[in-house]
């Protein structure tokens, strides 16, 4: 075919006006459809992201222009297969306010990524034809060492003008985005392929090399032979290397970029400018004024044609692309999108028709016009019967380049190319279906793996608690059975406890039996104690016989006790029983001791109390005598009558002792005597004042203390006879001293009882009941003796 490429070069670069909408096709790339982001009404900015990527093979897309969503649905779109897709229709606000950009000043200071994420970001797509993602072509994995960036500016049609206008109008810009690519790729040299057609653009290109001054760009000029422009042609040509098969460039160290999408990476970093609009050819026969027009994506096709001067009479066919690898299109309503490069208005006779399709001949022309060496009648074949998995293995479908010469070259005019891309589209929706039934796959699988795993845990979970259930039981039980000696010890400490216990309580009831013989003894005693002070009051004829009858009861008591005292020792008592015995004793003697300390206390208290009397009299005597007139005052002043009083008593005191003294040592060959004859002296002088205060206060007779004075009385009566005796035989002065010593225990009795009893009625009547008994016994072992060695 005869390049017609002058055709739309005649006219420089225009831009188009605003459309009255722009229609957006989510699918205008390789890879998944982009995902919406924007609902109906809103408004948008010019270069807002109004759908995202979804996934790393697909692109965002971006208005071109400010205005409102008008519409989220499925309009016609550009495709072979003249269905419709889902959309996004804007309707411009005429103001074109961009949203904020965010340029970069200086891009050498980004790494590859962020490049890569910037151009990612920016929806930037190949704008030769095939929509591929840049940013994934810029990241070709750190396994493949890239060494050339190669730029394709070989347009291979013979209609299409789009990248030859850009290397000649905007070739500065070709070389900055030349140089971010680099810096992206990290390789170490770029060239840029455009065929011997294309003289203003190899001028332009070289001037702006020139100006750069980077000597890692180079041209490399190419004939103009359809399809040169074939990406693996190119590279075959300028490397004299070929692309395995279903591989791709980066393979052999290269990556292939077209003029357009270098350009959209300049802006894209420089300027912050997201891919909104491309360079689109209008051309053909059919169009009034051919040219080259930079359009916003989304504008409708019937728009540019208008911008173009409009249509020509005689128009037949309306492509988009090219002759050879264009489609046609069934009406001018459908947006240009990131694929569009060029639409022709083809009048009759410009472009032929293919017409009624007649059966294969199998003349072979296909074969031998394919430049990738392909066999297009066996994939012909095996496309049209749906043996998509042998088109692909054995005839390598993916390797077309989809040039379309096989059709053009056809004499039975069989759409070759058509059943391509039918085939390659059905497979690539069959490996998405398999990818996405693998992903299920995946997640089913990983879902009953969790759920054996959880299964697996829980019986792991369980069979440790049982575990750890039977250790702790055994250890149970190994501690119990350690811990029996133990137990049999402390069972064995019990029994000992509880056997003294028993033993105690025992022994408790045989003290209390003692204990009320003992009170018996006592309460015998205390009736004749108060006998003998009945007879004492009553008189002294009767208290003779009184006497005898207390007498008699007091020996009868001492009897009592002497056989309860014998009684253990018949009843055969241990020797445990006499320790016991023993025991009790000691804790009476202790409780005796602890009643004298007491008794003590009590009559220190009592010389505190006269102290304090004392103390109240004299104040009592100091506050009379202040009342009293003052010559007087001083005549009886309180203090010093009782500091007189202290004195005489003191005087008398000494005195006493002196007469004391004097007696002592008249009586001193015979001490024993004297002590005799001192306690007989108190004793005599207490029973005195005894007497005196009964007969003064006339207070009624105390039958307890009645028993203790007639006591008293019984013990001076017979040492006085005891004395008399030892008179009559001094030589027995062993029998003298036990009566001395008896004698003073019994003033001391004597003396404590007074003290006890004069400040209160606090005195035992029991003891003193036993003291009296006791004093008898003695008294009547004393006559015994007496009796005795007078008879004898
Ligand atoms: S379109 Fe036909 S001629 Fe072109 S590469 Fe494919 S099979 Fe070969
Ligand atoms: S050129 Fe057409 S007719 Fe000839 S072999 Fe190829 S497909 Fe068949």
């Amino acid at each position: 075919m005869p390049t017609q490429k002058d055709m739309s070069v005649a006219e420089p670069l225009s831009v188009a006006s605003l459309p009255e909408q722009l229609i957006l096709p989510l699918q205008q790339h390789i890879g998944q459809n982009a995902d919406p982001i924007v609902s109906r009404g809103d408004r948008v900015l010019k270069g807002q992201m109004v759908a995202k990527a979804p996934a790393y093979v697909s692109a965002p897309i971006h208005a071109p222009t400010s205005g409102t969503i008008r519409e989220i649905g499925p309009m016609p779109v550009p495709h072979p297969s003249g269905l419709t897709a889902p959309c996004l229709v804007i309707e411009p606000d005429g103001k074109d306010e961009w949203i904020e950009l965010k340029p970069v000043a200086d891009y050498t200071q980004l790494d590859p990524i962020s490049l890569r994420n910037r151009i990612r970001e920016a929806g930037i797509v190949g704008l030769g034809g095939a929509a591929f993602p840049s940013a994934v072509k810029l990241n070709p994995g750190p396994s493949r060492k890239i060494h050339t960036l190669v730029i394709n500016g070989a347009e291979c049609e013979p209609y299409i003008t789009c990248d030859q206008t850009l290397m000649s109008e905007r070739a500065d810009q070709v070389v900055q985005g030349i140089q971010i690519a680099m810096h992206a790729l990290g390789v170490e040299r770029c060239w840029i392929a455009i065929e011997d057609s294309m003289p203003t653009a190899h001028e332009g290109l070289s001037q702006a090399i020139a100006q750069c001054g980077d000597t890692k760009i180079e041209i490399k000029v190419v004939p103009t032979i359809y399809p040169t422009g074939g990406e693996k042609q190119l590279l075959k040509v300028l490397t004299g290397q070929e692309v395995p098969s279903n591989g791709l460039p980066s393979e052999i160290g290269v990556v292939c970029h077209n003029p357009g999408t270098i350009v959209a990476m300049y802006r894209a970093i420089a300027f912050g400018e997201p891919l909104i609009s491309r360079i689109v050819t209008i051309t053909g026969q059919g169009i009034a004024s051919p040219r080259n027009i930079e359009a916003l994506f989304g504008t409708p096709i019937a728009h540019l044609v208008a911008e173009a001067g409009g249509y020509q009479k005689g128009v037949e066919r309306l492509i988009m692309g090219g002759p050879m690898m264009g489609f046609a299109l069934h009406t001018d309503e459908l947006p240009i999108v990131k694929a569009t490069n060029c639409i022709l208005a083809g009048q009759a006779g410009e472009i032929a028709d293919p017409g009624h399709a007649d059966p294969c001949i199998r003349c072979g022309a296909c074969a031998d016009a394919c430049p990738a060496d392909l066999l297009p009648q066996q994939l012909y074949w095996y496309s049209k019967s749906r043996e998509f998995e042998r088109a692909q293995d054995e005839y390598n479908l993916f390797d077309c380049i989809e040039c379309g010469c096989c059709s053009y070259v056809c004499p039975s005019h069989i759409p070759l190319v058509q059943y391509y891309r039918f085939a390659k589209t059905e497979i690539r929706n069959a490996e998405v279906e398999k990818r996405k039934a693998e992903h299920a796959k995946e997640r089913h699988d990983f879902r009953l793996e969790r759920l054996e795993r959880e299964q697996q845990e829980k019986a792991e979970a369980m069979r440790r608690k049982k575990e750890e259930i039977a250790r702790k039981k055994a250890d149970a039980n190994k501690a119990a059975s350690s811990d029996k000696p133990e137990q049999d010890a402390i069972a064995a400490a019990v029994a000992r406890s509880e056997a003294r216990k028993a033993e105690k309580a025992k022994q408790r009831a045989g003290t209390r039996t003692d204990n009320n013989a003992a009170n018996d003894a006592k309460q015998a005693a205390i009736a004749a104690a108060k006998a003998r002070a009945k007879a004492n009051t009553e008189g002294s004829d009767s208290a003779k016989s009184q006497a005898e009858a207390a007498k008699q009861a007091a020996i009868e008591a001492a009897k009592k006790r002497a056989q309860q005292q014998a009684q253990p020792s018949a009843s055969d008592k241990s020797a445990d029983d006499a320790r016991k015995s023993a025991i009790e004793a000691a804790k009476a003697r202790a409780q005796a001791k602890q009643s004298a300390n007491q008794r003590d206390s009590a009559g220190a208290s009592n010389k505190q109390n006269a102290i304090e009397a004392a103390k109240q009299r004299a104040l009592a005597k100091q506050s009379s005598a202040q009342e009293a007139p003052e010559g007087e005052s001083k005549a009886t002043d309180p203090k010093q009558a009782a500091i007189a009083a202290a004195k005489a008593r003191a005087l008398a005191k000494q005195q006493g002792e002196a007469a004391n003294t004097a007696a002592e040592s008249q009586a001193g060959d015979d001490p024993k005597k004297a002590a005799i004859e001192a306690a007989k002296k108190r004793a005599l002088e207490k029973q005195s004042k005894a007497s005196e205060t009964d007969t003064n206060e006339e207070k009624p007779v105390d039958p307890k203390k009645a028993a203790i004075e007639a006591a008293k009385q019984r013990a001076l009566a017979k040492q006085s006879g005891s004395n008399t005796a030892s008179d009559d035989a001094p030589a027995n002065s062993k029998q003298a001293a036990i009566e001395a010593a008896k004698t003073r225990a019994l003033a001391k009795q004597q003396d404590n009882g007074d003290e006890a009893s004069e400040p209160s009625s606090a005195t035992d009547p029991k003891q003193a009941a036993i003291e009296a008994a006791k004093q008898r016994a003695l008294a009547r072992a004393r006559d015994k003796s007496q009796q005795g060695s007078d008879d004898s």
